[in-house]
């Protein structure tokens, strides 16, 4: 077989790839118990439980769907007939705690609106059930440290669903910056934003968007995709920021930005002197991207932050090109993630993306907000 140069370069980046693979494929080893999967509880049936990690875990070896926890009697009873899951284990948010007597459940995947994760996370460590959370954690650092706490005090696991760090190409990337193929990382930029509407139609039942209602979401773009920069800048340097300034403003005065601001942007510095300049919009389609300047190579992935069809390409500091498209699909990056977590629960592992994590980006985010003249979290 005759290999192009591109062709090289591409089977040589994802040699590289394989040799960085011990993070991910602590998932392959899980150990299940007596061969029984993880057995999950959706709370919350909304977009990124329908249409992603449901998917996820029904392609998943170590997991299986096994309650649902909705307001919505009718769609719930659909979602569960799709994925052989019985009546019985259909719960409310009003009889949410009786899945402590629900043996089919060992852990909890949270998708609610962000300032109901902390109220359902303690509630399901109190019921003994271990809780993959989704980002952002919480919207108050308060409600991240009782997050924390609960989930310690009850002894069960806490995950935030930070996808990208279970992601293959993030992975390289991350790999190609520690193995000093880029020389010395000067400068990150990062971007990631939308067009946000008032309103969203799921299954056919158009709903007004949270997102937009402070009370429910915290913040505007920044605690939602703003998030995927601020965390890429501080995995990609493996550094903590010291000096925070940021900026925020809304253009569009048509209704959709009286609770939450439109647009974010801010600077971290990292202790080596590495610089991210990032932005977030709920005002624009378009950029998802980060791009990484060191000292004897550069590196882009754009899309950075999608579901799949992610891409990175990079020129290293030996001359080679690297260019690699994602291969996978939707929802490779969700069955990881619930992989890794029945690895971490049946082999007592803290998780890489665990509450201090989550925590951590809520105290930039908070420190972010205070820079641009809003209110701290
Ligand atoms: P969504 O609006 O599609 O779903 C939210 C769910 O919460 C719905 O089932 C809704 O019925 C339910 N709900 C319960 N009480 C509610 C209330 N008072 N108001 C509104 N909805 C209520 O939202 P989504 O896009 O699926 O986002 C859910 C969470 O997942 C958010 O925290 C979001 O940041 C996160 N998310 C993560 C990713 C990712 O890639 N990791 C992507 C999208 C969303």
């Amino acid at each position: 077989m005759q290999l192009s140069r591109r062709d090289f370069s591409r089977l040589s980046a994802l040699t590289a790839v394989s040799a960085a693979l011990p993070r991910v494929q602590a998932q392959d080893d899980a150990q299940q118990p007596s061969g029984r999967k993880l057995g999950w509880c959706i709370v919350g049936l909304g977009r990124i439980s329908m249409e992603h990690f449901m998917p996820g875990v029904a392609d998943s070896k170590t997991g299986k769907l096994t309650a649902l926890v909705s307001g919505h009697r009718e769609k719930a009873e659909k979602q569960a007939a799709m994925y052989n899951i019985p009546s019985p284990s259909i719960y409310g948010y009003d009889n949410f705690d009786e899945i402590r007597n629900d043996k089919t459940i060992d852990a909890v995947y949270i998708a609610l609106p962000n300032s109901m994760h902390a109220e359902y996370t303690i509630r399901a460590a109190k019921a003994g059930k271990h809780v993959l959370c989704e980002k952002p954690m919480a919207t108050s650092l308060s409600d991240c440290r009782a997050m924390i706490e609960a989930c310690q005090k009850h002894n069960v696991k806490l995950m935030i669903a930070y996808r990208c760090q279970y992601n293959t190409l993030h992975l390289k990337a991350i790999d190609l910056i520690r193995s000093g193929a880029l020389g010395q990382v000067q400068i990150i930029e990062a971007a990631f934003g939308f067009d946000i509407q008032p309103t969203f139609v799921l299954d056919g039942v158009r709903s007004p968007e949270w997102r937009i209602n402070r009370k429910l979401s915290g913040g505007g773009p920044m605690l939602d995709v703003g998030i995927y920069c601020l965390n890429a800048s501080r995995y990609l340097t493996g550094e903590e920021p010291t000096d925070i300034k940021a900026n925020s403003s809304v253009i569009d005065h048509d209704g959709r930005f009286n609770d939450v601001e439109e647009n974010d942007g801010w600077t971290l510095k990292f202790p080596s002197g590495i610089l991210a300049s990032c932005n977030t919009t709920y005002g624009a389609n378009g950029a998802a991207f980060f791009k990484v300047q060191g000292s004897k190579g550069w590196m882009e992935m754009n899309p950075a932050f999608s579901y799949d069809k992610m891409h990175l390409t990079a020129h290293t500091a030996d001359g080679q090109d690297i260019d690699m498209p994602e291969e996978e699909h939707d929802p490779v990056d969700f069955r990881k993630q619930a992989d890794y977590f029945a690895d971490c629960v049946w082999n007592n592992k803290e998780p890489k993306t665990d509450g201090q994590e989550g925590l951590r980006d809520m105290t930039y985010i908070s420190q972010i907000f205070q820079s641009a003249g809003l209110k701290g979290l």
